[in-house]
């Protein structure tokens, strides 16, 4: 279906973001992945993690939150990728993503929201986390150490069960997956690139940083949000301030979008599920 206020608005944003410094993320020389090569490695990394994750297949929730991340995934730096999103029914107030376009949203974070654009903000960052090649650097970067690089590269094409074989003698995709530690600056190049993201899509950007004040839980000692077992995040004040910064050098347009009727026909939908079966995901 097409909308055409939705497509109006985007055109009009994208011609205001064009004259802004959206980041431009450059691709270490290490990492010598091709976009097929590192789509394998995140669907590898994903049938792993899967099979200790407890996947909620709803029909309807999968398609509202994948059309969110498909319509964000066009609008990034990457798109060329297909992205997908899983819902995890854990009450952690999360989102993670692997290479090549694949994540996982947490039914916390769902029910967490308090409208679409925060939602959506969350859904961005980890977008701009895959058009930065953040955890695939990372992960590249890691195999390198040990000496696995080049035997994973050459077979993750192939597509057979060496990587997965690599990943065993590794300790497991936990133990891939636990070496995630993004620095702070993939973290802020993550929130500028979702930020960017929000408003070509014709999302309100405020939804991210209104997320970030509400949940600005490191204050009280506990761990921060989003992605929170892989990072090593700067606060949120910090976070808030640098997207700020980049929305004060902008003409923002004035009517994008901060709700839709599906965002309230989800949170319904929410209400009516039983609760979560495991009270956290396992770190
Ligand atoms: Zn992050």
């Amino acid at each position: 279906m097409i909308n055409t206020r939705r497509t109006f608005l985007s055109f009009a944003a994208a011609a205001v973001v064009a004259k802004a410094a959206e980041p431009q993320p450059t691709i270490p020389a290490y990492n010598t992945l091709s976009d097929a090569e590192e789509v394998a490695l995140g669907r590898q990394l994903a049938a792993a993690t899967e099979k200790d994750l407890p996947v909620l297949q709803i029909g309807a929730l999968d398609s509202y939150v994948n059309s969110l991340v498909a319509e964000l995934g066009r609008r990034s730096r990457r798109p060329n990728l297909r992205y997908a999103a899983k819902v995890i029914n854990t009450v952690d107030i999360n989102a993670v993503s692997l290479p090549g376009g694949y994540m996982y949203v947490f039914r916390g974070l769902l029910e967490s929201v308090r409208n679409e654009s925060e939602l959506v903000g969350v859904l961005a960052h980890e977008v701009g986390h895959i058009a930065g090649r953040h955890s695939a650097n990372t992960i590249m970067l890691n195999f390198k150490a040990r000496q696995v690089y080049e035997i994973v590269r050459k077979n993750l094409a192939l597509d057979n069960k060496v990587m997965s074989q690599v990943v065993e003698m590794l300790g497991g995709a936990a133990v891939v997956l636990a070496s995630l530690r993004y620095g702070r600056e993939q973290e802020f190049e993550a929130d500028l690139l979702g930020f960017y993201n929000m408003i070509r899509a014709g999302w309100d950007a405020d939804g991210l940083t209104s997320f970030f004040r509400r949940t600005d839980l490191s204050k009280r000692g506990e761990a921060n949000w989003l992605d929170d077992a892989l990072a090593t995040h700067p606060s949120s004040q910090e976070r808030i301030q640098r997207i700020q910064a980049e929305a004060a050098r902008l003409r923002m347009p004035t009517d994008l979008r901060t709700n839709s009727y599906s965002f309230q026909t989800m949170k319904l939908g929410l209400r009516l599920l039983p609760a979560p079966v495991r009270p956290r995901a396992k770190r």
